[in-house]
C-alpha cells in the first residue's frame, strides 16, 4: 500500500518557490530519507504533507486521504519528532510521556500502561524521574521520538533528528531509529549523507526546491559515479 504520493506539490513563498512541483510515491512500512542542504525545502515538504501549510498548488494524498481536502484525517495518520516545543522542559520524563498518554488515552490506567510500554520499548527506565531539561540533547531526541509515537501513528516524520548531536549520541539515536523500521513509515531529513545511508531504504536528493535524484543508498552512488553524493546537489 502506498503511504504518500505526491502530486505536483508546491509551495511559494511570496513568489519564491521552496518546494517545486514535486512527484513520488513512498510505500508503506518504508524508511525514506530526504537528504539536502539548508533551504533545499525539506521542512517545507514535511509542513505540507503534515498539514501545517497549505501547498500553493498540488496535493498530497497520505494512506488514501487529500492534505487538501481531509487534513483533519490526515493529522490523525501522522506525528512529527522532534518537536521540541512538545516537550515540557519541567516535566519529568514520566510526566512528559503521561501526560501525551493522557491526551490519547481514553483513562488514566490506560494512559499510564501505555506510558510504561513506551518507556520500556524506548529504554528511558533509567531517566524516568528526570526533569527533561536536564537531559542531554540525545536522551531529548529519544524521549521527544518516543513522544511522537504515543498516538500510534501510521506515518512519523523525523525532521533532522540528529542535527547537533556528537557523534556517539548520533549513532545511539540510529539504533533506535533501526528498530522502529517496518513498524511505521518513515520519512526523515537530514543534511548527513552517511545517516541517510545508514538508516534509509531509499534516498531522495532535494536542492533548491526540485528532486534532484531518488532510488536506493546503492542505486545513487551507481547514478552518481561517484561515491560523493554531495555532487549531485550542485
Ligand atoms: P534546512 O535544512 O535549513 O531546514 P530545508 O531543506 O528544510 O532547510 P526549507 O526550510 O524548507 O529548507 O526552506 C526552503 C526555502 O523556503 C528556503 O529558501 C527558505 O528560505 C524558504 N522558506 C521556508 N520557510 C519560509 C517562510 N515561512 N517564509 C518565507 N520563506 C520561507
Amino acid at each position: 500500500m502506498i503511504a504518500i504520493q505526491t502530486i505536483n506539490l508546491t509551495k511559494k513563498y511570496k513568489g519564491k518557490i521552496a518546494v517545486n512541483s514535486l512527484n513520488l510515491t513512498i510505500e508503506q512500512g518504508e524508511l525514506f530519507a530526504w537528504l539536502g542542504l539548508n533551504g533545499a525545502g525539506k521542512t517545507t515538504t514535511i509542513k505540507m504533507l503534515s498539514c501545517l501549510t497549505k501547498p500553493t498548488n498540488g496535493d498530497a494524498i497520505i494512506l488514501g486521504n487529500s492534505i487538501i481536502s481531509n487534513p483533519i484525517k490526515v493529522k490523525e495518520l501522522i506525528n512529527v519528532s522532534p518537536q521540541e516545543t512538545a516537550i515540557a522542559p519541567n516535566l519529568t520524563v514520566r510526566e512528559n510521556l503521561e501526560f501525551i498518554a493522557g491526551i490519547y488515552g481514553s483513562d488514566k490506567r490506560q494512559s499510564k500502561q501505555k506510558a510504561e510500554d513506551i518507556i520500556s520499548s524506548f529504554e528511558l527506565s533509567s531517566i524516568t524521574e528526570e526533569k527533561a531539561k536536564t537531559l542531554s540533547g540525545g536522551w531529548q531526541r529519544r524521549l521527544s521520538i518516543a513522544m511522537a509515537l504515543i498516538s500510534e501513528p501510521q506515518i512519523l516524520f523525523l525532521d533532522e533528528p540528529t542535527l547537533g548531536l556528537d557523534v556517539v549520541a548520533r549513532r545511539e539515536l540510529w539504533s533506535v531509529i533501526k528498530r522502529l523500521k517496518n513498524k511505521v513509515t518513515i520519512i526523515l531529513t537530514t543534511h548527513y549523507l552517511e545517516e541517510a545511508e545508514s538508516l534509509a531504504d531509499r534516498i531522495s536528493i532535494m536542492a533548491k526546491g526540485e528532486l534532484k535524484s531518488i532510488g536506493t543508498p546503492n542505486e545513487l552512488i551507481s547514478k552518481t559515479n561517484t561515491a560523493r553524493f554531495e555532487d549531485a546537489f550542485i
